[in-house]
């Protein structure tokens, strides 16, 4: 296969910012700003990166953002105050606590504290049950959900194909599980998720149409654990030495990209691929919960925060 068996994460993601950009427009049509407030406690440099990449977004898509930082010794109360004040301001549609938190803080607590109508992570348990239980109106993880608009819009059929997932975590796995099986159009896959103690992962790649790789292992997946033409989904991002690096550093995703592309049907590119996505949609959820606040303001509890 050549460079055009490539999945472009970066246009696939500007189409879905130029949706998000007309729906801004009709909300501020009305007189409403969409409103989002980033939490980040301490320092990691990867963290003040991905926060610093979604101000960008929210100010070019007319989104408006506040980051608050606490400091890496912040108490898991301090941050849960602080978490109970932005849910009760109504400039804020949305609030995203930036992962990883540090390790004295619970982050089940910290992700079930904010409200889930402003939960545009998707990381309250309210909004994942709804995922498993099929309720389109909650909100769903950022990244499955852009893996699945990747799918979608890549044109990648779904119904009753084999999807092997590698990872079950929170994030991207086990959600990303949850809407790839529901009985639903662009949906309705038969879904195998793969761990640590799964036996014969290979076995399991080698019969998927759809390989997405979410386990966080540096060019895990090799060339012969793809079946020819399957398309595979690159989620992970992992730093790994590289003393040439200005930063001593590279990342690289999960799946060994030169080796997988001649062997698979389509390849998302890492970076380009699943990174951009995950912006996208955390815009089109930041936008998706200003207009469920904006019509809820007469509905009876009003808006998260609002006054009605
Ligand atoms: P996670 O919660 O740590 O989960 C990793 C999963 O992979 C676990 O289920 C683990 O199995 C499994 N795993 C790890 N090593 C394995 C191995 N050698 N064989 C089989 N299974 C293995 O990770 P995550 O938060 O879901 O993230 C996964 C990857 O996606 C990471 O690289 C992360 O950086 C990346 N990510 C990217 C984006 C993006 O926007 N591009 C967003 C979020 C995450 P056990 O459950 O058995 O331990």
């Amino acid at each position: 296969m050549s460079a055009t068996n490539l999945i472009d994460g970066r246009a696939i993601a500007d189409e879905i910012h130029a949706e998000t950009a007309q729906r801004i427009a009709t909300l501020t049509a009305r007189g409403i700003e969409p409103g989002l407030a980033f939490v980040r406690v301490g320092e990691d440099p990867a963290s003040q990166v991905y926060v610093g990449m979604k101000e960008r977004w929210s100010a070019r898509l007319g989104i408006a953002s506040v980051t608050r930082v606490l400091p890496a010794e912040a108490s898991e109360v301090a941050l849960l105050q602080l978490i109970e004040t932005l849910n009760a301001d109504p400039r804020f549609h949305g609030i995203l606590v930036q992962a990883p938190l540090p390790r004295h803080i619970r982050a089940a607590r910290v992700y079930a504290a904010v409200h889930p109508g402003k939960d545009v992570d998707g990381f309250h348990p309210a909004n994942m049950g709804r995922l498993l239980l099929g309720d389109t109106g909650g909100f769903v993880p950022c990244t499955p959900a852009g893996v699945h608009e990747l799918l979608k819009r890549s044109g990648v059929p779904l119904e009753g194909a084999e999807v092997v997932i590698l990872g079950r975590g929170n994030i991207v796995g086990k959600p990303l599980a949850a809407l790839l099986m529901q009985k639903a159009p662009h949906a309705n896959a038969t879904v195998t998720v793969c761990h640590s103690a799964t036996r014969d992962l290979a076995a399991h790649c080698r019969r998927a149409d759809i390989l997405v790789a979410a386990l966080g292992v540096a060019e895990f997946v090799k060339g012969p654990m793809v079946k020819p033409g399957a398309v595979v989904i690159d989620v992970g991002v992992n730093r790994v030495a590289d003393p040439t690096a200005r930063n001593g550093y590279r990342l690289v995703g999960d799946v060994a990209f030169a080796e997988v592309q001649p062997v698979a049907g389509r390849i998302t590119p890492n970076p380009g691929g699943v990174g951009p996505m995950t912006i996208a949609m955390l815009m089109h959820n930041t936008v998706s919960a200003a207009e469920r606040a904006a019509d809820t303001t007469a509905a009876p509890g009003g808006p998260p925060g609002g006054q009605a």
